[in-house]
């Protein structure tokens, strides 16, 4: 199979296709460059190095040695720049890494990882000739990236990503989207993530181009949509509620299509403010794992489905199943099962897993609890190691959590099960919030809203909660003597 990059570049090779800053480049262009990449890497990269490390931000040569490292074969791992040293060589150690490709402005912080060759990301010089042929790449069963999860729950596992994986994601998209080589993809979410991975990945099998930003700005976004220059965006919740607050007098342009929203739910209030905008958004559930969305909710479904992270994309099978592994009927809350081509088959080093997270005849087990109700969309309810069973009755924190969030000067709430002779387990809430709220004034509140069994047994005040490096609430750490360090003192 030849590469997907030199289809495009043999099939449209003058479509406008990458954009960065000032800079628009057509598919023959990029695929001039990557081979002036390729030709650098080939140098300073030993053919028997299989697997190697990206460490960047969004940029122009994150971009290229992606495509690059792809030409020549290689796995790879992709990491996120707002990981620890720890957490670093956690990765690293565990995915097997020698060698890592590093943006200029990180290379001091590689210093300290000293069983590493690091390779500086620079431009190649013009003056390169291309004469190192790439190897016949993007082999559908072969692995294309290695991408950590959040570790929302735990330590971060290392998901393995193939060609396959990511061809399915593209073509459901497509199909569910109904993306063509006119669209315009703004990427201002990382490419280290599988948010930003699957828009390149978009962008090689479907034609379509790509802005990158280097990070996201919300003014720099608003005035591209309302220009014209994208059709389609990827966002997280937070982004979202900043471009509304930047929503421009005259709207965005008429090509724009659509907002694809991932990560997390979307507050009942954002949804409506984008109503009344007219901004199409579609609400989407994936995971790392799944090589991006897999069930989605379409802008026109949002009013009739509210709460709802939609249907299943073609391809996608859903069930829902209990403790013992059941299936449930209809709006009756279990775990998530997801079986399609887009699903990955295991975790790197991942052995004590494949049963645990894949069941004999190849459904994965998400770990996140919800319903299909019976025109089959989804509803998300919560993660099930964060379910809280007390005195037999199941609790979902994240209904605790949406009560407590509207107490007048709470920024941040955590709800988590602590463990209860009585009860087995009882919910407590840790609060981030103004120096005025008191345990007292939240439990008054929350007992205006909440069943008695589901009232915070304790309230702890915080300074900050403890985050993952994408910025998920890492909760199981406050289960650990760690918690101590966010109270109040
Ligand atoms: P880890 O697996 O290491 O604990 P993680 O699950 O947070 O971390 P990701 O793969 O980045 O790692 O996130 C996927 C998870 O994000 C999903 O399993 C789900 O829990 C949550 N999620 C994704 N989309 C939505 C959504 N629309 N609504 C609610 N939760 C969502
Ligand atoms: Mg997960």
């Amino acid at each position: 199979m030849s590469s997907w990059l030199q289809k495009q570049v043999n099939e449209r090779p003058d479509h406008p296709v990458f954009y960065w800053q000032d800079e628009i480049w057509s598919f023959a262009e990029v695929g001039q460059e990557v081979k002036q990449w390729v030709d650098t890497f080939s140098m300073k990269i030993p053919n028997k190095e299989k697997r190697i490390g990206l460490f960047s931000r969004n940029s122009k040569e994150m971009y290229f040695s992606i495509l690059a490292l792809w030409e020549l074969g290689k796995e790879l791992v992709l990491l996120n720049t707002q990981l620890s040293i720890q957490e670093l060589r956690y990765q690293l150690t565990d995915a097997k890494v020698n060698q890592v490709v590093v943006a200029t402005e990180s290379l001091s912080f590689f210093a300290k990882l000293d069983f590493l060759t690091v390779i500086e990301m620079v431009q190649p010089e013009n003056s390169v000739l291309s004469t190192s042929e790439t190897t016949a790449t993007y082999q559908l069963d072969a692995t294309a990236s290695i991408m950590y999860t959040s570790g929302t729950t735990g330590n971060p596992k290392g998901v393995v990503q193939c060609f396959s994986n990511h061809l399915a994601s593209a073509l459901a998209t497509q199909e569910n989207m109904k993306i063509t080589e006119a669209d315009c993809w703004l990427c201002s979410v990382p490419l280290f993530h599988i948010s930003g991975l699957s828009i390149i990945i978009r962008q090689l099998v479907l034609g379509c181009s790509l802005r990158l930003y280097s990070k996201f700005e919300a003014k720099t976004v608003t005035e591209d949509l309302a220009d014209g220059r994208g059709t389609v965006i990827s966002v997280v919740a937070v982004m979202l509620r900043e471009l509304l607050e930047h929503y421009p007098k005259n709207g965005y342009s008429s090509t724009f299509k659509a907002m694809l929203l991932g990560g997390g739910p979307i507050s009942p209030k954002a949804l409506e403010k984008c109503e009344s905008y007219g901004i199409p958004v579609i609400q989407s559930y994936g995971m790392t794992e799944t090589c991006s969305q897999v069930v989605a909710l379409s802008f026109e479904d949002a009013a009739k489905k509210i709460g709802s992270a939609g249907k299943p994309l073609t391809g996608i099978a859903i069930k829902i199943i209990d403790a013992n592994e059941k299936q449930l009927e209809p709006n009756n809350v279990g775990e998530i099962l997801l079986k399609g081509k887009n699903v990955v088959r295991h975790y790197l080093n991942g052995e004590q897993w494949q049963t645990v997270k894949w069941t004999p005849d190849g459904w994965f087990k998400t770990g996140d609890m919800g319903y299909l109700d019976e025109d089959g969309y989804l509803y998300l309810v919560s993660r099930l190691s964060e379910l809280i069973i007390s005195g037999g009755e199941n609790i979902y924190p994240t209904e605790i959590e949406h009560v407590l969030q509207e107490f007048p000067g709470v920024k941040e709430v955590a709800v988590i099960g602590e463990p209860d002779e009585k009860w087995d387990a009882v919910p407590v809430a840790y609060i981030v919030g103004a120096p005025s709220i008191t345990a007292e004034m939240i439990n008054a509140f929350a007992k205006q809203y909440l069943a008695k069994y589901k009232l915070p047994k304790r309230v702890y005040l915080c300074h900050s909660l403890p985050k993952t490096a994408s910025g998920k609430l890492a909760k199981h750490r406050l289960t650990t003597i760690e918690r101590e360090a966010f109270l109040n003192k």
